[in-house]
């Protein structure tokens, strides 16, 4: 292994302990994830291999009462806290030039109760390529960056993740394929049972159950045609857990390939949020309106009227749609 990895993945790693400042920055499992990058950068230039750990190299005199054992809890959490952020850690990969950032894994280890457990921080190699660097973000725009989405409900633990290959990939075809023929029999036998009808209440009530066959069609179907099409839509209500506002269901490139070459997509659940160049307040994305209908756009809490910012989720970056905003954010950003 290169030195360089190893290096790279803990300066990665201490950068976002560094600047992290999310609303459970000061729990144990984030100042077990300090410990553990410290120790890392100590352990790191005095030889080539990944830094391995057990909880003793983390250990301070509170820990010695417990013999670990909070800390051994803690370290569990730790390495799912980490996991939860790769994005942000991509984020400062860029912004530091790192190619790598760290994951930790817990290592086999022999049988016996003797043997502590030992810890590795891997090093991966980081995705640079959708990053902006903050310094090179142009005057006045914004960057989205995805924010973690603590628990989803059990829709959307379904959806998440749910990669369109083989059987699946014929299984999701098949379903739209089958709610438009669907929908077209349902408007065919509509139409026809309208004709029959000869009071106006039998019109009315033939009319009201057409459109709501349709329109619960439509309800449940649309999303996902219009999600596969546009890449990324709002994502319906009933997968939004209740204490958030928004959310988007993306069809995400995976790192598949199908045999003929093509890139393997999958349905992810994410929550894209910036701080508005204007006033600083929270960015969230959702429909446009007006003449942004058909787009997404990024609409400040404070302002949703006004800090209006158009949202591409492959650059990440967004511009005020009205130019008055964008000779303020020159003005602002120039005192
Ligand atoms: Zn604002």
């Amino acid at each position: 292994m290169e030195v360089n990895q190893s290096h790279s993945a803990i300066k990665c790693g201490a950068k976002f302990i560094e600047e992290y400042d999310g609303p459970s920055a000061h729990t144990q499992p984030y100042d077990v994830l300090k410990r553990i990058f410290a120790h890392g950068s100590r352990q790191d230039g005095s030889n080539d291999e990944a830094v391995v750990f057990t909880w003793q190299d983390l250990a301070d005199d509170a820990d010695a009462l417990d013999e670990g054992k909070r800390l051994k809890r803690n370290i569990k959490k730790a390495i799912v806290r980490l996991d939860e952020h790769q994005d942000k850690l991509n984020e400062i990969a860029t912004e530091y030039n790192l190619k790598y950032r760290p994951v930790i894994v817990q290592l086999e280890t022999g049988g016996g109760s003797g043997n502590l457990s030992r810890y590795k921080v891997q090093p991966v190699i980081a995705d640079t390529k959708s990053v902006v660097k903050a310094s090179e973000v142009p005057e006045g725009y914004i960057r989205y960056s995805l924010e973690n989405i603590k628990k989803h409900n059990r829709l959307a633990r379904l959806i998440n993740g749910f990669d369109a290959t083989g059987l699946k990939f014929h299984a999701l075809t098949g379903t739209v394929l089958v709610a438009i023929i669907l929908g077209t029999i349902i408007s065919i036998a509509g139409l026809f049972s309208l004709t029959a009808q000869t009071s106006v209440f039998g019109l009315l009530s033939t009319l009201l159950n057409t459109s709501l066959a349709l329109g619960a069609l439509f309800v449940a179907f649309s999303p996902l045609y219009l999600c596969i099409t546009n890449r990324i839509i709002v994502a319906p209500t009933i997968l939004v857990p209740s204490n958030l506002h928004t959310l988007q269901l993306e069809y995400s490139p995976t790192d598949k390939k199908r045999a003929d070459g093509s890139t393997v997509r999958e349905f992810r659940i994410v929550s894209y949020v910036s701080k508005c160049s204007i006033c600083g307040d929270r960015v969230e994305v959702e429909n446009g309106l007006g003449a942004m209908r058909g787009r997404l756009v990024g609409r400040c809490n404070a302002s949703p009227r006004e800090h209006v910012f158009t949202f591409d989720h492959i650059t990440r970056l967004g511009a005020p749609i009205f130019s008055e905003y964008q000779e303020i954010c020159a003005t602002s950003l120039r005192n």
